[in-house]
């Protein structure tokens, strides 16, 4: 295995992908996988992750943060958490504060979103 090597990527290393690749494509540079670490060349310039499965991976892994309502420790995805400022335990919680706060709809459907699922 030489992940933990190409974590600590270098230009002559990225120079060398490049040579092995061909002659480079413009807009997409190759780039790290945040998941497993290994140097891919993305298809798409938004590509984040070598495959599929490193990105829902990514999606699966979780953050443990607390319910801005009452406190309550909630785990939501790490995508979710980067999107969002607020998060909720469940649905009562998060209308109670959309209430609290005056919240128009069009913001308050947002902050539907901003939990994963009801416990
Ligand atoms: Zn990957
Ligand atoms: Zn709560």
């Amino acid at each position: 295995m030489e992940i933990a090597a190409e974590v600590g990527v270098t230009r002559q290393r990225v120079a060398a992908i490049r040579r092995q690749l061909g002659p480079p494509t413009p807009a997409v540079e190759p780039r790290l996988c945040p998941q497993c670490g290994v140097v891919f060349l993305p298809q798409a310039n938004r590509n984040r992750y070598c495959s599929q499965a490193c990105g829902s991976l990514a999606q699966r892994r979780r953050v443990n943060t607390f319910c801005y309502t009452c406190g309550l420790p909630v785990e939501i995805p790490r995508a979710q958490f980067h999107r969002y400022p607020n998060h909720f335990c469940g649905r009562p919680c998060r209308s109670k504060m959309a209430r609290k706060l005056g919240m128009e709809r069009r913001i308050e459907r947002e902050f539907v979103d901003s939990f994963a699922r009801v416990p």
